[in-house]
Formats: structure tokens, C-alpha cells, sequence
């Protein structure tokens, strides 16, 4: 569990969530070509660890020049191979970071337009904030489907993904925290549909404020 800070905007945020490969970047896409302003959470944590960024100075001072490229860049791989195996380093790497990215995060959504907002936020569940957003959308899909795209995807081999699904949340856990769920386990075409009839909810939603609907399943 983390603590959030909360939305001061009064407007209406979707969490959109869902395992690694289950389709959500693409789910995020559909939407932003509707119009509606995305916030990817994984992106704001790229932008907080910049060169210039204080977060990156002091990742630095923890961990070292090593995690630094030529360019004074922050390595990833370098860091993640840092606190790969010690937890006590990647535990205090999680906590100068994360209260950096959802405040970096509230900021960018505050700052948007747009009757609604998406945050793609891939750990929501793992990290207790369900109820940090008005309503969470989980993409969903069977394991064995994220096992195939992430392999196809990011070229990795089985036991890599394999390892990488068994340390996120569950199916089921993923599914308990859901208020609206896009099962992506059809042709791509069918999810520009799904996309279509929850921004047409959301923005019912948004406009009469009645956040406490009964969720959707789709397609
Ligand atoms: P995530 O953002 O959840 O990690 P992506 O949206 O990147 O997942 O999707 C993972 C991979 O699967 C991508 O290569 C994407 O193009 C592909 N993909 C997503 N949905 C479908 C689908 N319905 N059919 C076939 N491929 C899909």
C-alpha cells in the first residue's frame, strides 16, 4: 500500500490497470484518440528521474555513479540490476520515488483538460490505490495470451515472462479491485468498440456525477 495525494480537480478519474501485455497501453491509445487526455504513470516516472530532476541527483548519491550512462542519463538496466536481489536498497529506491511520481502525476492531471481523465497506472492493485481513482478499468486476458504478446512484444523468453507475471497481482486480484472490465482476448478491432462505449459512459458519468454506477463488462 501507498499513500496518494489526492485529486484536488473535483473532475472524474479512471485508473486504467491491467497485467503486463493484457493490452493496456493500447486500450490508452483508444482513448487519447478520442480526445481524452491520458496520463501514463509510467511515463511520469521516466520524466521525474530526467538529468536536472532532483530525484535523479539523489538516486546518484544512493546508488552511485554506476547508474548514470555516458550522458549522465539514468541507466535503468544499471539500477535495476543495482537493487536486483537487496531489498533494502530497492525498498528505499521505491520510497524516494513513488511519492516523486504520483505527486508528478496529480500535477499533470490537474493541468489537463477534458471532461474525464485516464491514468494508466500498471501496479494500482499491487499498490492499494483503487481507491485513489474514481472508478478502475482493468484490461483483462488470460495468462497465457500475456505470456504470448509479451514474448512477441518485448522478445523475451518464457521464463523471463513467466517470472514477470508471477510477481504481479492476480487475475482475480485485479478483477476484485475492477469497476469496469475490457476482456482483450478477441481481434484488436473489437476493443475500439469497449473504448467507444466506456467514454460514452464516462462522460455520461462526468456530467451528471454519479460516480457509483454498476460497472461494465465488455465486449
Ligand atoms: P500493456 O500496455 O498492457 O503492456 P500492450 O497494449 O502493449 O500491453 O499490448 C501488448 C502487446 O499485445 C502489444 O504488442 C499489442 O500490440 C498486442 N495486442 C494488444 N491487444 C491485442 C489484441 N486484441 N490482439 C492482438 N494483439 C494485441
Amino acid at each position: 500500500m501507498i499513500e496518494a495525494p489526492p485529486f484536488r480537480d473535483g473532475r472524474l478519474h479512471i485508473g486504467l490497470t491491467g497485467g503486463i501485455a493484457s493490452g493496456k497501453s493500447t486500450v490508452a491509445r483508444l482513448f487519447a484518440e478520442r480526445g481524452v487526455p491520458v496520463i501514463d504513470t509510467d511515463q511520469v516516472a521516466r520524466q521525474v528521474v530526467e538529468p536536472g530532476q532532483p530525484a535523479l541527483e539523489e538516486i546518484t548519491r544512493l546508488f552511485g555513479p554506476e547508474v548514470l550512462d555516458a550522458d549522465g542519463r539514468l541507466d535503468r538496466a544499471a539500477l535495476r540490476a543495482r537493487v536486483f536481489r537487496d531489498e533494502p536498497a530497492r525498498r528505499q529506491l521505491e520510497a524516494l520515488l513513488h511519492p516523486l511520481i504520483l505527486a508528478a502525476t496529480v500535477q499533470q492531471v490537474e493541468a489537463a483538460d477534458g471532461l474525464y481523465q485516464v491514468i494508466v497506472a500498471p501496479l494500482l492493485v499491487e499498490f492499494g490505490l483503487a481507491g485513489w481513482v474514481d472508478r478502475v478499468l482493468v484490461v483483462d486476458c488470460p495468462a497465457e495470451m500475456q505470456l504470448e504478446r509479451l514474448m512477441a512484444r518485448d522478445g523475451s523468453d518464457e521464463e523471463l515472462a513467466r517470472s514477470i507475471l508471477a510477481a504481479q497481482a492476480s487475475r482475480e486480484q485485479r478483477l476484485a479491485a475492477a469497476d469496469d472490465v475490457i476482456t482483450n482476448d478477441g481481434p484488436r478491432e473489437s476493443l475500439e468498440a469497449a473504448v467507444a462505449v466506456l467514454d460514452g459512459l464516462y462522460r455520461d458519468i462526468a456530467r451528471d456525477g454519479d460516480r457509483d454506477r454498476p460497472g461494465v463488462r465488455l465486449p
